[in-house]
């Protein structure tokens, strides 16, 4: 039978039905067929039966095309208590067990530990024997060595919030699985955000039945809120009427903004990693807190930062998934930061496939495995070009982290400071291991390295995901020679100790925000910037208009606050070091080599993540040396990528740009949703900042301070 061609919700369920019926074994004993989010969930009273012979379940998930997940009737639950205390038995002392929750509404139990010990890995005999004996289905959890507020406070929302959870996770299915209206017959991209510009990532695919976001991002450091935001005023449908959004990674760029869709209505689903759902939580928190303290209303409150991690549906890198009825989403490794992904989406029965980067290395750095390239097809490659100019040409990797020694040797050994701004998660745990490799092989002396801000947080859920890095990083950290831990590394900073630290000892202080937009670093720079011992090292993109690209193209003088909160102007007398082959982004060479070697050649390319420049000649060198129809969108832009063959050849066509929005110059947040045609209008007489009093320890994280 064709699932994605045309059936009714009635005959799809009776082919599942039929399926399942016939497969299922009747010893098993099955009592209950749920949708869970885009997987199909079988609760059985003997569910050993068949998750002693996998190849039964195998076969119905490819009969139905759909992920089947075995459940424990609840009536076969061994009592927590009891479960506990049987747990605690066959794991032992050696995984050095720090938490065991229960969450009854999924017959789950996630297992939290510091060490795999005799279980050995995530598929381990050992998990399955406590599945059979208690019911529960285990689910390990490897803790980091230093506590993480973030992870502990992650897993207690979902499992108190477990009944809202199996509710929506029951709609999405029931969604996904409608009945389809129109058969595939078009696929549009419609730029949002972060075309001709880096920030606000945002896109909106769209096909006869389905609108999938990719990204929904904000801009750091925008002057108007026109420019800060992805343009969804301008989408001429209810936010409800979105199937899925699809997150690359998380950094705030490409995740700021999705809370924001929960105020407006949107209940589907947030598809990402879980590494990458676990940064959300802690940066988005920090965004809204950093907000907030800038004297700005942030354009969400903590309600529906709330919904956006209760909506969220984490993936594997590889998993195929139903995101819609006929779209289904596959993320793949992108070697940017922990847990980014390259999204490939598969439309109708393959009739068009699209692959969007979002930020990615390919090149294999010291925390990831380069970028995947094995797709197995792509028509239309939406790509970064954020380092796509002709002369973006990076240092080899190793000359870059000798540079970086070298600069930071330097100053120490003249008695001064390092001061190295970085984003909170990427480049900084990426400079930690290349430090500690350092300080092992003598090529520093000894000396503190101060952390600051959420690095901490952010460190230690890298040290939580061993799974998600190198190989070699990863060995490390199960063989306990974990170089985030290094002796010389100290996370534990107080605000007042900053001055001290900044006029003290030689050290190196590693602080956000990394292109000094804000954040602690911005502290120290102004006790540091005039003592002519003392250097600031930048290692990744500074955007126009920073103060960080400002610093690095060699400003004489810089304004910044004083201890007063008054201007003031300083003179730049500390070394200015910029060392570019560090970066998490893909250099012109290694863009261009992402290409190359897709298994499939696309044939449109839509560049977009850089500035106007650089897309302009990416594109043009796409077209010259693969003869792709390759593109750089402006926002509002919309480019119908695919139509039916029925009406003709299924070519690339610009569609009749969007209005522009109405009126000019800088804007108002208020007025730019009041004014703009579509979900605006719609929204006007409910906008305005209800400016909700953060107060994210005592109701999402009960007691549990993230930070500071
Ligand atoms: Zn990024």
């Amino acid at each position: 039978m064709n699932i994605l061609g045309d059936y009714d919700l009635e005959a799809r369920l009776k082919q599942i039905r039929d399926v399942i019926f016939k497969n299922v074994p009747p010893e098993a004993r099955l009592t209950k067929v749920e949708f869970e989010g885009p997987n199909i969930a079988l609760y059985c009273e003997k569910p050993q039966v068949l998750l002693d012979d996998e190849s039964v379940v195998r076969s119905m998930a490819k009969q139905i095309k759909t992920r089947i997940i075995v459940r424990t009737d609840p009536s076969q639950l061994m009592p927590p208590q009891d479960a506990e205390k049987l747990i605690r038995k066959s794991l032992g002392d050696e995984i050095d067990l720090e938490n065991i929750i229960f969450n009854e509404e999924e017959g789950e139990v996630v297992i939290v530990a510091k060490k795999y010990g005799p279980i050995g890995g995530p598929s381990s005999p050992l998990l399955k024997q406590i599945a059979q004996q208690t019911g529960w289905r285990p689910v390990f959890v490897r803790a980091p060595p230093i506590k993480s507020a973030t992870l502990k406070g992650v897993l207690s929302l979902m499992s108190n919030e477990g009944n809202y959870r199996r509710d929506f996770l029951r709609e999405v299915g029931q969604s996904i699985h409608r009945p389809l209206i129109y058969k595939n017959n078009y696929v549009t991209i419609k730029a949002l955000g972060g075309f001709q510009e880096v920030g606000r990532s945002s896109i909106l695919v769209e096909t006869a039945s389905s609108k999938v976001l990719l990204d929904c991002g904000v801009k750091p450091g925008a002057v108007s809120s026109l420019d800060e935001f992805p343009r969804l005023d301008t989408l001429d449908f209810d936010l409800q009427e979105l199937d899925a959004v699809i997150i690359s990674h998380a950094h705030l760029d490409h995740v700021g903004f999705l809370p924001f869709l929960f105020k407006y209505g949107y209940r589907g689903p947030v598809y990402m990693t879980r590494p990458t759902f676990e940064l959300m939580a802690l940066l988005q928190s920090d965004y809204l807190d950093v907000t907030e303290k800038g004297g700005k209303k942030p354009p969400y409150g903590v309600n529906e930062y709330k919904k956006a991690l209760l909506h969220t549906i984490p993936l594997e890198y590889g998993e195929v998934v139903d995101i819609s009825p006929d779209v289904k989403a596959t993320l793949y490794n992108a070697g940017h930061i922990l847990g980014s992904a390259i999204t490939h989406l598969h439309v109708g029965e393959g009739e068009h496939n699209i692959v969007y980067t979002g930020d990615f290395k390919y090149a294999d750095t010291r925390l990831f495995q380069r970028a995947d390239t094995d797709f197995p097809r792509v028509e239309t490659l939406i790509m970064e070009s954020t380092y796509g100019a002709k002369n973006d040409l990076m240092v080899p990797r190793e000359e870059a982290e000798r540079e970086f020694i070298d600069a930071v040797r330097t100053a120490l050994e003249h008695g001064g400071r390092v001061l190295v701004p970085v984003l909170s998660v990427g480049r900084a745990q990426e400079l930690m291991i290349i430090m500690a490799d350092a300080f092992n092989k003598k090529l520093l002396p000894k000396t503190k390295v101060h952390m600051e801000g959420l690095l901490y947080e952010t460190t230690a859920l890298h040290m939580a995901h061993p799974e998600a890095l190198s190989r070699q990083l990863r060995d490390a950290i199960y063989y306990d020679e974990n170089p985030f831990m290094h002796e010389n590394f100290d996370m534990h900073l107080r605000i007042e100790d900053r001055e001290k630290l900044a006029r003290g000892e030689p050290c190196v202080i590693m602080a956000p925000a990394g292109m000094l937009t804000g954040g602690p670093a911005l502290d120290y720079l102004k006790y540091m910037v005039e003592d002519e011992k003392n250097a600031i090292i930048f290692t990744s993109y500074q955007a126009e208009g920073t103060l960080g690209r400002k610093l690095s193209k060699g400003a004489a003088e810089i304004q910044l606050e004083d201890e007063n909160g008054d201007e003031k102007t300083f003179k730049v007398r500390m070394k200015v070091i910029p060392i570019e082959g560090l970066s998490g982004h893909s250099d012109r060479k290694e863009l261009v080599q992402f290409v190359e070697r897709l298994r499939s050649r696309p044939k449109t390319v839509i560049v977009n993540h850089g500035e106007p420049r650089k897309i302009e000649d990416l594109a043009g060198y796409l077209r010259y040396r693969f003869h792709v129809d390759a593109v750089g969108l402006e926002i509002l832009d919309t480019l119908r990528v695919y139509r039916s063959r029925s009406r003709g050849s299924p070519e690339s066509r610009r569609m009749a740009d969007a209005d522009p929005p109405e009126g000019s110059g800088p804007i108002s947040c208020i007025s730019l949703w009041g004014s703009a045609a579509g979900l605006g209008a719609r929204l006007a007489p409910r906008y305005g900042f209800e400016g909700e009093r953060r107060c994210l320890d005592s109701t999402l994280f009960p007691g549990e301070a993230l930070k500071d």
